[in-house]
């Protein structure tokens, strides 16, 4: 039988580059919504809805959802899907570059107003585009004074690193800067088959809630974090091989010593911390 136009819109090809895969698991979907807690009184932002296998169930229970999807046709058909839910917004945008604060204080769904509303804490979703977890995980960390707290699924090795602790061969540059801005749980895995098509990976669903460190632990927000990239730099490295980099060895074996580190300690081994004293005792010198 001949499919009609709507049949062949409501079914587009997977596109590979957009880490298009479905979640075809309803019991799944439901898991993941119900780690958001009550949200009646609260507003979601949803990163890359895609089929609305999570979105669904927003829509019904938050009291308002914004969805960002990039891909054209997604966005169009939820907004049609969900046109009769004045709670829901669906913003066709990348949402690495969406201004989060802007979005929160403009209403642009099927009910236009644009009047400002009081800028709250939201909360986040996503079953994320694997391909750019890292950046997404950044805008969210960047604007951790907006949220409360994000529920997100990421590859499961990708979740292993975010929750490693110092001394593990999983700890590293996402694991500091994560834990330097939230704290991690995480809560459950789901196989491959879960999955419309299925990806090679495991997929595991995180709960990370704002707790910025960076007031507690005495360090510029911009400078300590570039210097966390800078001694994760070369992981195979010691953390002095990689400082040397950047200041004379002198200096930074006092610094070291000052910190209580050992001269060939790993970057990965070192707590959040310790790597702030090693930090202000090197830009004080
Ligand atoms: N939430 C849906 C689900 O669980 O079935 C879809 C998840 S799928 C893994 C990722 C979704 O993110 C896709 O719909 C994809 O089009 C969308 N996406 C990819 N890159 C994006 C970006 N830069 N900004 C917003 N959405 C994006």
């Amino acid at each position: 039988m001949a499919k009609t136009a709507n049949e062949k819109i409501s079914r587009p090809p997977k596109k590979a580059k957009l880490g298009q895969n479905f979640l075809a698991d309803v019991n799944g979907a439901q898991k993941i919504v119900e780690a958001l807690g009550d949200i009646s009184e609260a507003t979601v932002v949803e990163i890359g809805p895609g089929r609305g296998a999570i979105t669904d169930h927003l829509v019904k229970r938050a009291k308002r959802l914004i969805a960002v999807e990039i891909d054209r046709v997604l966005a169009a058909q939820l907004r049609l899907r969900y046109s009769r839910f004045p709670n829901a917004e669906v913003l066709e945008a990348d949402i690495l570059a969406v201004d989060l604060s802007t979005v929160l204080t403009q209403r642009i769904g099927p009910l236009r107003d644009l009047r400002p509303t009081k800028a709250e804490k939201v909360r986040v979703i996503g079953n994320l585009p694997y391909y750019i977890t890292s950046d997404i995980l950044l805008r969210l960390f960047e604007a951790h004074a907006l949220i409360d707290f994000a529920v997100i699924m990421v590859q499961k090795e990708v979740a292993d690193r975010i929750a490693a602790k110092p001394g593990s061969s999983d700890y590293g540059l996402l694991s500091a800067t994560a834990q330097l801005y939230t704290q991690v749980t995480k809560l459950f895995t789901l196989p491959p088959g879960s999955f419309a098509p299925p990806p090679l990976v495991h997929s595991t669903v995180l709960r990370l809630e704002m707790a910025p460190r960076i007031e507690e632990l005495g360090v510029d927000e911009k400078g300590f974090i570039e210097f966390l990239k800078s001694i994760f730099g070369m992981k195979r490295k010691t953390l002095f091989n990689n400082l040397r980099e950047n200041f004379d060895p002198e200096t930074v074996r006092a610094a070291m010593k000052a910190a209580g580190l050992k001269p060939d300690v790993r970057a990965e081994a070192v707590n959040l911390e310790k790597t702030a004293t090693l930090y202000k005792a090197l830009i004080n010198r």
